[in-house]
């Protein structure tokens, strides 16, 4: 009779453990889902032209051609990285796939920009753009022509520019 009564308990138990066990297995298969956090497009390419400060990485995603007068890569920032200073002669758009950054134009506060974020950048603004301090942070960037020129190089974001932004 005791025998019985421990395992209706356990039967109790299971009963209702069951449905949490089965909640928790769909809640591990959804964070697996979101382990494709694993980042949309391979970081490519290290960058080495002298127009970027740290750790940053190019894949080429689409070159310019005759129906698309503009080029579209994956840029990939390590904590720290960033562009130079610059402008782009018609615009770029930057769509940040992920991580957490900064967007900053010339004279203006930075603007924090993270995953999911689409930034339009007019014309001849001068600006930069890149990861933050303590996070990478990876863009596509959609960089229209005039001519054969899509970006025209400044000077380096300095580490007190930078620092400043990062301590805002
Ligand atoms: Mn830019």
């Amino acid at each position: 009779m005791k025998l019985n009564t421990k395992s209706a308990i356990y039967a109790l138990l299971i009963g209702a453990f069951l449905p949490i066990a089965a909640f928790s297995q769909h809640k591990t298969s959804a964070n697996m889902t979101n382990q494709n956090n694993a980042p949309l497009f391979e970081k490519g390419d290290k960058l080495t032209n002298g127009y970027f400060t740290g750790d940053a990485y190019l894949f080429p995603l689409l070159a310019r051609d005759k129906n698309n007068d503009f080029a579209i890569g994956s840029v990939t920032f390590e904590a720290g990285a960033r562009t130079n200073w610059h402008t782009h002669p018609q615009g770029q758009v930057l769509i940040v796939t992920e991580g957490a950054g900064y967007y900053q134009e010339k004279g203006q506060p930075a603007q924090p920009i993270k995953k999911g974020d689409v930034i339009n950048i007019p014309e001849n603004v001068e600006h930069w753009h890149g990861a933050a301090a303590m996070s990478k942070m990876a863009h596509i960037a959609i960089t229209s022509y005039e001519g054969e020129t899509n970006v025209v190089w400044l000077k380096p974001v300095s580490e007190e520019e930078y620092s400043a932004v990062n301590k805002q």
